[in-house]
């Protein structure tokens, strides 16, 4: 019943009112504008245009309230020894499971976690995916229609009255006409653009954050140094396999999110073993920065930090943050007035404290200096345990 009420709740925010809103003010323009008519096509086409708009919101409803599917807090694989191929996550206090990653939106692991969906204000992943790509196909099929009948309405209205040469009577309904239509115009090419992504993906057994993994993992092999084996995808089944793995509720309800079908000649974790190396490879690349200057950990530090550091801020929505003086951070991520790290150690603040702040993120760059070179290997090893203390301070009570 609580799990109801939270997944309610999802409706309560700026993405699912938007599509709402946007949905009823094309679907009763469109409406408003539908020839006057009895005829046999003009109903067929409203049952149709009807028929369509339901079965858009009821897969957009089923998309919120079934949810992703979510790992279970704590969770471990059964044999204890395949623990070592996995990541563990600390918000969950638990292994991350193939396939699984854990969203800051919704605080929990995903199950075959595909994207965080502002629009559905849910995760989409292994139990709605099947139900969003739907909703994307009919919302994109509705639009469409609305698009052509108030083009087709609009002009013909305009066209009629220039030629009687009178005024346009109706200025409000024209405007919402054009305005509906630009809307539903726009909404086509977004849908359309989103289900080729979406289509595309599923078609290989994938998601986007799996193709992004794949990439890393084609690129590390281009490099002659590390001489590694050609990285075989271990999900992708043939098309018809793969369509399957998304829309056939049989063959989804027996992967229960966890174990999947894997090719010849890969397991369970090869992917999971793929995701540990390119993480081990990126700490290897990663460089230590000493805080010279504090920062605050706001979107748009324009008073503390000036105007190129506000202006330039990184496209991404991982969280700013607030770093104070001679903290030492483990930088992964370069730009050329922000820098993405984890705190590695922290000089100030109480474990109460601690826990309020974020410590991976990004940071405006001319708050701190990169002293990596200056750092020898023992100081560099005492870094490691000086990291996971302050993680365990981090999850104390
Ligand atoms: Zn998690
Ligand atoms: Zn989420």
């Amino acid at each position: 019943m609580d799990e109801e009420a939270n997944e309610l709740k999802r409706f309560l925010h700026w993405g699912p009112i938007l599509t709402i809103g946007n949905t009823l003010i094309i679907g009763l323009t469109t409406l408003s504008w539908w020839p006057k008519d009895f005829s046999f096509t003009t109903q067929a086409h409203l049952g149709m245009f009807m028929l369509v708009n339901v079965l858009a919101a009821y897969n957009f409803v089923m998309a919120i309230m079934v949810g992703p599917g979510f790992l279970p807090k704590q969770w471990r694989p059964q044999n204890s020894r395949d623990s070592k191929y996995l990541q563990y996550c600390r918000k969950c206090d638990g292994l991350k499971a193939p396939r699984s990653h854990h969203c800051r939106r919704c605080n929990r692991c995903v199950k075959k976690m595909d994207h965080h969906c502002p629009w559905i204000n849910h995760c989409v992943g292994w139990s709605n995916q099947a139900y969003f790509v739907y909703f994307v196909f009919f919302y994109m099929l509705s639009n469409l229609h609305a698009a052509v009948v108030l083009a087709l309405s609009g002009s013909s209205y305009f066209i009629e009255h220039s030629i009687r040469r009178r005024r346009f009577g109706n200025i409000f309904g024209l405007s919402m006409c054009l305005i509906c239509f630009s809307l539903a115009t726009g909404m086509v090419l977004c849908m359309l653009k989103l289900l080729c992504m979406q289509l595309r993906i599923v078609l290989k057994n994938m998601t986007s954050i799996e193709q992004w993994i794949v990439e890393k993992a084609n690129n590390r092999r281009c490099c002659k140094q590390h001489k590694l084996e050609p990285f075989v995808y271990p999900y992708n089944l043939g098309w018809y396999f793969n369509l399957g793995q998304v829309f056939n509720i049989e063959s989804q309800t027996r992967s229960q999110g966890i174990e999947w079908p894997v090719r010849k000649g890969c397991d369970q974790y090869t992917l999971t073993k793929e995701q540990i190396a390119q993480k081990k490879e990126k700490l290897e690349r990663s460089r230590i920065y000493r805080c010279i200057r504090r920062s605050t950990g706001y979107w748009f530090p324009i008073f503390s930090q000036g105007l190129m550091v506000t202006v330039c801020v990184p496209c991404a929505d991982d969280p700013r943050i607030c770093v104070e003086l001679n903290d030492l951070i483990r930088v992964t991520r370069i730009q050329d007035y922000w820098l993405f790290g984890e705190l590695v150690r922290c000089e100030r603040g109480e474990p109460h404290e601690l826990r309020q702040r974020c410590i991976r993120g990004w940071f405006p760059s001319r708050c701190a200096i990169d002293v990596t070179e200056q750092m020898d290997a023992k100081e560099l090893s005492e870094l490691k345990s000086s990291q996971s203390k302050l993680k365990q301070k981090l999850n104390q009570d």
